[in-house]
């Protein structure tokens, strides 16, 4: 392609690059690249930026990996000319709870959320990150994925792990968070009890050193197993090391149906306590008899951003959600690993005691039909999957209570599950709430290879069509430009994504083309490899990856750092 001075020959473009251009020192990248020509322009685009404001009609040029000009009839005679009338041209999406990690290694092409949008993954969420890990753990995670997908690891930590994505570069950014319950996973094992103060000084130097990396916040998984055992006091030391930075403590609660209330405030304490952001992950009334909540959750939220706690929330798409099977099991049942675990099942001291509490957890949920199985790793227990447990357990002639003990034996606690636990009127509210943002709580997966296995929760392939179509258009819960926000410049603002998140001229090109009356997920929680449709194009850092509805293959994604 021939290079021609862009910039200086489209009229109303000029405007803007000047203007970005005379600010003190004026940013090296578009010094560097005024006198080229830009690679394509998107003709005829309905722009919606990601900032909330209404759509508006115009042409987007892209010069490398940056947007170099917007506005109506760009002059640009040498360029691509790409064709994207009756589109939708948004921000790349910003999955700001996701679980994409590893599996970028796996299969990189990261299609299940690609191809919703999604250019940017938030990973490292419920207290949960790839490293720092002991020894140990790396060996038992190295062991595992060169068995299972024949990949080599050799980091064990975020920032060799960055490196790697540098090296081995997937088609989404990926951003992490450091995980509290990995940091005390490393520092003090899976045991129940407080750190020492010892510990606690180490347990802080390693969320330092992730934050040196370009980690994106702190997260806790206080549902989870170390995570649960962290007191307040230790979740206030381990997110003191935000401050000043602006990037948020974000947590999977201690409790999200009969304690709500308290696991909020606890939340709300940790950022108090600590003074720094607060991000509430999946938020969520769980269980019939708890339903009533929600309204008074999001007020407890309201009211602490109104005594000055920079607190957001986010949401999933869906009424139920997916989790590890043995969730349904105590936290102290599951303590000290799985041979611990599987021989509390069979102990006469601890097995009554740990039904009748699995027996509540599930009448909370409503009935054995509430929980699903979704996957397990063991070929012996394999007709289980896809099924719901009280369907399953009558087909058979079982107590279901009987079947879900056979399951967890036979596969060693490691099936998952969805729980179908929550209210369409509270998903609505929470979902249109001014302050609430959308996730997936999902990594990518692929109907195709080692990504396409067992029956994964439909939010991997649907979440952010989910809200396009059902919710914004269907159910006219709010207008597109209100629903991306929640997913662009909402997100990349909180993590200081800086260049993310809107369609800006000096923006990283990073967007999404997508057809307004037809844009739909797919994904069921019965057959959930579905890509979604209505969405022909999707650019990273530039470069297309979905084009007419096509993976391309490119790999442009890079590691993001908060700025
Ligand atoms: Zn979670």
């Amino acid at each position: 392609m021939r290079r021609r001075d862009f910039i200086a020959e489209s009229g109303l473009v000029a405007g803007a690059a000047v203007a970005a251009l005379s600010r003190p020192g004026g940013p090296e990248w578009l010094r560097a690249k005024r006198s080229r020509l830009a690679n394509v322009v998107l003709r005829g685009a309905t722009v919606i930026d990601g900032t909330g404001r209404p759509r508006f009609a115009a042409d987007v040029a892209v010069d490398g990996d940056r947007i170099a000009a917007v506005g109506r009839d760009l002059a640009a005679p040498d360029a691509d000319q790409f064709d994207v009338r009756g589109l939708v041209l948004a921000p790349g999406f910003v999955d700001i709870h996701s679980h994409t990690d590893l599996g970028l290694l796996v299969n990189p092409n990261a299609e299940s959320k690609i191809r919703q949008g999604v250019t940017t993954e938030i990973a490292g969420q419920d207290g949960s990150s790839i490293g720092p890990w002991t020894d140990r753990q790396f060996e038992g995670t190295r062991d595992r994925y060169r068995a299972q997908y024949g990949v080599e690891l050799d980091f064990r930590d975020l920032g060799g792990f960055f490196r790697r994505l540098t090296r081995d570069a997937g088609s989404v950014n990926v951003a992490s968070m450091v995980g509290a319950g990995t940091v005390r996973a490393n520092v003090i094992g899976s045991d129940d009890r407080p750190a020492t103060e010892a510990e606690l000084g180490r347990m802080v130097a390693l969320v330092r050193e992730a934050l040196g990396a370009g980690a994106c916040g702190v997260s806790s998984g206080l549902e989870y197993i170390p995570g649960a055992f962290a007191s307040l006091d230790e979740l206030v030391a381990l997110a003191r090391p935000l401050h000043g930075t602006g990037l948020p403590y974000a947590s999977h609660m201690r409790n999200e149906d009969d304690q709500l209330f308290a696991a909020i405030e606890e939340a709300l304490n940790v950022g108090r306590m600590a003074n720094v952001p607060v991000q509430i992950s999946h938020l969520k009334a769980q269980g019939r008899r708890n339903w009533w909540k929600a309204e008074d959750a999001l007020a407890m939220i309201e009211h602490a951003r109104a005594d000055g706690i920079d607190v957001t929330f986010d949401r999933y798409p869906y009424v139920a959600y997916s989790t590890g099977l043995n969730s349904l099991f105590p936290v102290w049942a599951r303590e000290g690993g799985t041979d611990a675990f599987l021989g509390r099942l069979s102990d006469q001291a601890t097995m009554a005691a740990i039904e009748l509490e699995v027996r509540d957890k599930v009448a909370k949920l409503g009935s054995w039909d509430a929980v699903q199985i979704t996957s397990t790793t063991a070929d012996t227990v394999r007709w289980a999957r896809g099924r719901k447990l009280g369907e399953l357990a009558k087909e058979r002639g079982v107590e279901p209570y009987e079947l879900l003990l056979r399951v967890t034996r036979e596969d060693r606690g490691r099936a998952g599950m969805v729980g179908f636990g929550m209210s369409e009127e509270n998903t609505e509210l929470i979902l249109s709430h001014p302050l609430g943002m959308v996730c997936s709580d999902a990594g990518a997966r692929a109907t195709y290879g080692a990504l396409s296995s067992g029956t994964p929760h439909p939010r991997a392939y649907g979440s952010f069509p989910r809200v396009l179509g059902h919710y914004s258009r269907d159910r006219g819960l709010f207008g597109l430009e209100t629903a991306i926000r929640k997913f662009t410049a909402m997100p990349a603002d909180k993590l200081r994504l800086s260049g993310r998140g809107r369609i800006v001229v000096g923006g990283f090109a990073d967007l999404v083309a997508f057809d307004p009356d037809t844009v739909a997920d797919n994904a069921t929680f019965e057959n959930p490899h579905q890509y979604p449709t209505g969405i022909p194009h999707v650019m990273v850092n530039g470069e297309w990856v979905i084009l007419d509805g096509e993976h391309t293959g490119a790999t442009p994604g890079r590691v993001l750092r908060p700025e």
